[in-house]
């Protein structure tokens, strides 16, 4: 089994600042790359902020949070990462953008580098034909907030070689993470079973039986999740959600799948949740408004 040192991760948008978190605390060195050089320099930012919330919550030590910083560089093109020994794919949910990606950063690695992406939903089997390397290529889904949830999901492609899916496992645990293994099926496990339940959510705003606070409410305190859909599809981001779901019902065939039309309103209207200030609440005043 080869041993990892370090990693390199392509989208430093809120998954790939995560992922860079968990792993730069776990003593790894990481380089990070983004097409979008602002979005590079605001995930530093974030990189800090996400460091020190541990701190205060007395996690981590000001010393340890110093040291996993320092372990973390940027690089300016996918050249400067594909050295590296583990590459982690955390950019924007598009299966285009992503085989790009693999195409343009193929003839820049070592021999021994292992791909891996953090696709929600996007086959591993596609992606991984695009590369030289289908046999150490692999899925490796983190939960969002990356620093905070235990699950990472493992997903084999076909071709995925049984060294590889060793090596990642054990990568995984040593991030001090609980692995589940999903076969490569649209959306996987995690997101096969909770994106349709927000889609419903959505469905059910939509259609008028209920607002978006009685909405989050009833599935908070019905159904004990830590969480309202309409809350979570913020938190991840409606773009995300709603390529979820594009994927689930093209690759399934079934039009139980179908995205709800106010989902796709949102999105080509810009409103995305969280990252940009207004999805399903409203999040630039003092506390979070309901848009609807
Ligand atoms: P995001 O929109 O916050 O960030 C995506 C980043 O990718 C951006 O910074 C963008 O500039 C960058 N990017 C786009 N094209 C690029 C390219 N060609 N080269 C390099 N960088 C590029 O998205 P996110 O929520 O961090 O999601 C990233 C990935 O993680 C997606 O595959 C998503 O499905 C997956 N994921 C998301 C969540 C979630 O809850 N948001 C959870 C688990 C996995």
């Amino acid at each position: 089994m080869s041993t990892l040192r370090t990693i390199g991760i392509i989208g430093t948008g809120q998954m790939g600042v995560g992922i860079a978190h968990v792993c730069a605390v776990s003593g790894y060195e990481v380089r990070l790359f983004d097409i979008d050089e602002r979005r590079l320099q605001a995930a530093l930012e974030a990189l800090d902020q996400s460091l020190e919330r541990k701190v205060a919550r007395e996690k981590l030590s000001p010393g340890e949070a110093k040291a996993a910083r320092a372990r973390v560089s940027t690089g300016d093109s996918l050249e400067t990462i594909g050295k590296s020994d583990l590459i982690i794919e955390a950019a924007t949910e598009d299966e285009g953008v992503k085989k790009a990606i693999f195409e343009g950063l193929t003839p820049h690695l070592s021999d021994s580098t292992l791909l891996a992406s953090n696709t929600s939903s996007i086959s591993i089997t596609r992606l991984a034909s695009v590369t030289d390397r289908p046999e150490r290529f692999i899925g490796l889904h983190f939960m969002n907030p990356a620093p905070v949830m235990r699950l990472v999901e493992v997903i084999r492609g076909i071709a995925t070689s049984a060294e590889t899916y060793e090596t990642i496992k054990a990568f995984a645990h040593s991030l001090d993470k609980t692995t589940t293994d999903a076969e490569d099926f649209p959306a996987f496990i995690v997101n096969r079973v909770l994106v349709p339940m927000i889609n419903e959510a959505i469905f059910t705003l939509y259609e008028g039986v209920g607002s978006v606070e009685s909405i989050d409410t009833a599935m908070k305190l019905g159904a004990n999740h830590p969480m309202g859909p309409l809350e979570l599809a913020d938190f991840m981001g409606l773009d995300v959600v709603l390529a979820i779901m594009n994927v689930l019902y093209e690759g399934l065939a079934d039009s139980k799948y179908r995205p709800c039309p106010l989902l796709v309103k949102y999105v080509e209207a810009g409103w995305l949740g969280r990252k940009s200030g207004r999805g399903f609440y409203d999040y630039r005043g003092e506390k979070p408004v309901p848009t609807r």
